[in-house]
């Protein structure tokens, strides 16, 4: 068994550029393309989200790649807009040698509590003896993921526009939502917020979340 830690990673976007992609788009419905200048693109955009133009904001994508539990995925998969590929626990075998002949579980971080912490520790360690010992009895993985808990480890990638991922972190990074999505989702929307600061400012979150408790945030040319 192996206790891993989640991390999220992004692909390198230029906020900017996807900004005055938006502007431009946008102002095909002005035929106001002649007043583009360096940073008009802040003032259309302040005037589409306040007055609810916001369809504008679908023109642009950005796709992640998650490594987190099931559990996150369960709940982020709900979200219409959004694409995902996510890894199958019918496909994928944990006691093959490509998984290290192991499942790989989500540290819960948030669990502060010794004794609880244990015993979740330990309701791993027997689920995975499981998983090997119906693989040995000759069970398919489809039959082993039964037992899979939320706390699997999987990876996904996730694409959604503009507009939907707003949506999505405003709804996904508030008190109200499981620590193990706020753990990649508050990483990703800061680093939302210094790209595309007209856009996604006013998105509020748990500020009181334990930045400790973050996942790595990894930027990257190919994700
Ligand atoms: C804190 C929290 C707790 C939750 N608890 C539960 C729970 O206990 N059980 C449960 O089943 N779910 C739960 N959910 C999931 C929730 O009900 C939504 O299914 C999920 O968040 C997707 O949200 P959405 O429909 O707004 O988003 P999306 O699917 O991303 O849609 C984006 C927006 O498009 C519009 N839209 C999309 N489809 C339609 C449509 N058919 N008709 C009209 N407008 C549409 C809506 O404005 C919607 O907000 C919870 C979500 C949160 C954030």
């Amino acid at each position: 068994m192996r206790i891993v830690e989640p991390w999220i990673k992004v692909e390198k976007i230029d906020g900017i550029k996807i900004m005055k992609r938006i502007e431009r788009a946008c102002r095909t419905c002005y035929r106001s393309e002649g007043s583009i200048t360096e940073d008009s693109y802040k003032k259309l955009l302040n005037n589409c989200i306040t007055r609810g133009h916001e369809s504008v904001l679908e023109h642009e994508k950005v796709t992640v790649r998650i490594y987190n539990d099931i559990g996150s995925y369960k709940d982020l998969t709900r979200h219409r807009f959004a694409n995902f590929s996510v890894e199958s626990t019918r496909y994928c075998s944990y006691d093959k040698d490509k998984y290290g002949n192991e499942i790989s579980f989500i540290n819960p971080v948030y669990i502060e509590d010794k004794e609880i912490y244990e015993t979740w520790k330990n309701t791993m360690q027997e689920i995975e003896k499981s998983y090997i010992k119906m693989k040995q009895l000759g069970a398919t993985t489809d039959i082993c993921r039964e037992i899979l808990p939320h706390s699997t480890a999987a990876e996904y990638t996730m694409t959604a526009n503009i507009r939907e991922w707003k949506h999505i972190l405003s709804l996904r990074t508030t008190k109200h939502v499981h620590p193990s999505i706020r753990q990649v989702l508050i990483p990703l929307l800061k680093y939302f917020k210094e790209e595309m600061p007209e856009i996604f400012n006013d998105v509020a979150y748990d500020e009181e979340f334990k930045p400790e408790y973050y996942a790595e945030l990894k930027i990257e040319e190919e994700i």
